[in-house]
């Protein structure tokens, strides 16, 4: 019953292009046949054919011309002006009548020819779009299953109404039809292992937020039990009224970049640890060899041992940095907390670096005194790295202005240079692991672009702030915001 409804529903052979003039000729036929039993066999008064044999065949053409296309509609008119003709010389008509007669069926067979072409033409038409939106959506398709990353649409239910190839390897199963609550308990966790929350799924955050979110990076225990890490972007598709329609997530297995992220930072623990050692036992002889040059009197022999000295130092420095970089990698930087009053550790340190830097003039701005509770040493580490920053990116002779000021809940000191300055594009970018602002023709400098990113790690452990105010050619300024010690007075209790 469906399936003959269906075979005469002209909407279901919409982008068929299968244009037949057989249903058309014989069904048309079955209508004129019809028509003539009902005349002679029911009403038996077959010269009163009436105006219901215009509309009814009218309606046939135009139904056979929305199913059939052109060539089923002009079929259509043919059987229909066959008949009208075979009406006209089977009735007894008067002449002048039949003449009325043959000019109506001409007039007739115009307009049934202008409308089954015309409705035939659009119908056509339609199939040609259809058929172009379905290749469109198989080349999509095709496109979508190559793509080396997972790509899932999801309806604004949160059910995964498409996904592709790639999507249901990296998360081991298939993913058509599955509910956001389904994917939930896949046991997603941030990146240091702490379970999240399932409605912060950036999936869930762009169903929720209507924003999109790039980039987040998670690890997840797939059903099979294995951990995969993966970068995963969701966004919302918006209709031209704002309304959402679906959400496109983006899924990228970065599981073999971690893992070689985790052995390289595993070999950095293990050399800087190993080199400690050497380097702490080298320090050890120099001083002893200093003491005993003293003894010779010899300049020059004691000049080439405190360049060995200095470099040695920076050595330990450099050392001791990626001790650092590792120790935060892998969450093992614990702070030491103390209360202190952070006027002298800025006096105090700027004191030390005065005295190794003799081309610029550090001014300090002194406040009221402040009092934090922190890691006196971490924060002597930002301190230093700010200022030796400023004077190593600035010209001989300049000013290094180091302010302390307080605000009702917290205190900020910035470190501001006369120097080169870092271009807007880089400023968030200093803060990152490794970087370094590189320009071909300005100098280089010694460094490895760990200090700005051990200071801002420090800095967010105080639960603090660090940003950069800088023009390139004027200077920068580097703000570094801590929350006040208000329980000192309890503390000390
Ligand atoms: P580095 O050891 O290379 O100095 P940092 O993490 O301390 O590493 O700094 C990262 C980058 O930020 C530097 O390479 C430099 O390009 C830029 N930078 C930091 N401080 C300043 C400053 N005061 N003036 C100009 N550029 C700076």
């Amino acid at each position: 019953m469906r399936k003959s409804f269906s075979y005469l529903n002209p909407i279901t052979h919409l982008g068929e292009k299968k244009y037949s003039t057989r249903f058309p000729v014989l069904a048309t036929l079955g209508l004129a046949l019809l028509s003539e039993f009902y005349l002679y066999v029911v009403i038996r008064k077959p010269e009163t054919v009436g105006i219901y044999a215009i509309f009814v065949f009218l309606a046939a053409i135009i139904y056979f011309s929305f199913r059939n296309g052109i060539r089923g509609g002009l079929a259509s008119v043919v059987i229909t002006i066959l008949y009208y003709a075979e009406i006209i010389l089977t009735r007894n008509a008067p002449p002048a009548e039949k003449v009325v007669q043959w000019q109506t069926t001409l007039l007739l067979a115009i307009v049934y020819t202008l409308i089954a072409y015309i409705i035939g033409w659009l119908k056509q038409r339609i199939d040609v779009l259809i058929e172009r939106e379905a290749d469109e959506k198989k080349r999509l398709q095709a496109i979508l299953e190559q793509l080396p990353v997972g790509v899932m649409v999801t309806d604004i239910h949160g059910t995964t109404v498409h996904s592709n190839k790639q999507s249901d390897v990296i998360l081991g199963m298939e993913m058509d039809g599955k509910t956001n609550d389904e994917i939930r308990p896949l046991g997603v966790s941030k990146y240091n292992g702490s379970q999240i929350s399932p409605s912060k799924w950036p999936l869930s955050q762009a169903l929720t937020t209507g924003k999109a979110v790039v980039g987040k990076e998670f690890s997840l225990t797939r059903t099979d039990g294995k951990m995969i890490h993966l970068q995963i972007s969701a966004s919302p598709i918006h209709n031209h009224e704002g309304e959402m329609l679906a959400v496109a997530s983006i899924i990228n297995d970065i599981t073999p970049q971690k893992e070689i992220d985790e052995r390289k930072d595993d070999f950095v623990n293990m050399a800087s640890h190993e080199l400690k050692t050497p380097i702490t036992s080298m320090k050890l002889y120099l001083q002893s060899l200093r003491k005993r040059l003293a003894q010779l009197n010899d300049p020059k022999a004691e000049m080439t041992l405190s360049r060995i000295i200095y470099q040695t130092d920076r050595l330990q420095e450099l050392v001791s940095e990626l001790l650092d970089v590792s120790r935060l990698q892998t969450g093992k930087l614990t702070l030491n907390k103390e209360s202190f009053c952070l006027n002298t550790l800025i006096n105090e340190t700027v004191e030390e670096l005065s005295a190794a830097s003799k081309n610029q003039h550090l001014i300090v701005e002194s406040a009221p005194k402040i009092v934090v509770f922190a890691d006196r040493f971490r924060l002597y580490q930002v301190l230093t790295n700010l200022i030796t920053n400023a004077i190593k990116y600035s010209p001989q002779n300049s000013n290094i202005h180091i302010t302390l000021k307080k605000q009702t809940r917290s205190a900020t000191i910035s470190v501001q240079d006369f120097g080169v300055g870092i271009p807007k594009a880089e400023q968030k970018k200093i803060f990152n692991r490794l970087y370094q602002v590189t320009d071909p023709k300005k100098k280089t400098f010694a460094g490895l672009g760990m200090g700005l990113y051990i200071s801002k790690e420090i800095v967010k452990r105080h639960k603090g702030r660090i940003w950069v105010k800088s023009s390139p050619g004027k200077g920068s300024t580097f703000y570094v915001s801590l929350p006040l010690d208000n329980n000192s007075k309890r503390r000390k209790k």
